[in-house]
């Protein structure tokens, strides 16, 4: 079940204290009227009812889809790989096979939610967001692109879409990329990053993350050219 609550919150604009609707857990298998809201941001916004100004309100939510077997524990700002909360442990514990990550922020959120709705695995996603970032940043002539997050996936002609927000702008560019790129992650993630899919507890699968796989899976090769 999902959980609802009232906080007490201070308008940006006038400063006006009220109290907002919040959402610390939203479980969209129980309460599946809830996802479109919650993709959209309408869910965590509110008015204030002094000035009228909407602002997005901060704080952390657990997004619970069952069905799907993820949840994905949205804390603004955290900046660490792995998070263990013996409560939510033991609540879940005799639900299987669950996939549990972290999101630092609301785009984070909704990327996990769109890429595990969608059937796919994000630790592959994730490792295919980050070649394609490199070619992406070479047509740019930039050193790297950062900001980019899986916004299309087309079962028909095999392709995903990424979009990178460019420079300071931040400008939209859509970058498509052939699934064979991502059955080629996939068996890197077989090789060398097994381990993570036993951890216990919610971790971040992010381009750090990435990067460090694509190390791991190149030590890997070495090691097996010599034996
Ligand atoms: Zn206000």
């Amino acid at each position: 079940m999902s959980n609802i609550m009232q906080k007490r919150v201070s308008c940006p604009n006038c400063n006006e204290e009220f109290d907002a609707k919040i959402y610390p857990s939203i479980n969209v298998t129980t309460d599946p009227q809830l996802r479109e809201p919650a993709f959209d941001d309408r869910l965590f916004k509110t008015r204030c009812p002094s000035c009228g100004q909407e602002f997005l309100l901060n704080y952390p939510i657990l997004y619970n889809n069952m069905k799907k077997r993820f949840m994905i524990y949205m804390i603004p700002g955290l900046d660490r790989f792995s998070l263990i909360d013996e409560g939510l442990e033991e609540k879940y514990s005799t639900v299987g096979n669950v996939r549990k990550r972290l999101a630092p922020t609301y785009n984070r959120l909704k990327e996990k939610v769109f890429i595990f709705e969608s059937g796919l695995d994000d630790m592959p996603v994730e490792i295919t967001k980050l070649y394609v970032s490199e070619l992406v940043a070479k047509k740019y002539n930039l050193q790297k692109v950062e900001d980019g997050y899986l916004s299309m996936y087309n079962r028909e002609t095999n392709s995903l879409g990424f979009t990178f927000l460019i420079g300071e702008e931040q400008k939209p560019y859509v970058q498509s990329a052939r699934l064979e790129i991502y059955g080629k992650a996939v068996s890197m993630v077989s090789e060398v990053a097994q381990q993570e899919r036993q951890m216990r507890g919610f971790i971040n699968i992010d381009r750090e993350w990435a990067e460090n796989v694509i190390f791991r899976y190149k030590r890997f090769l070495k090691q097996k050219k010599k034996t």
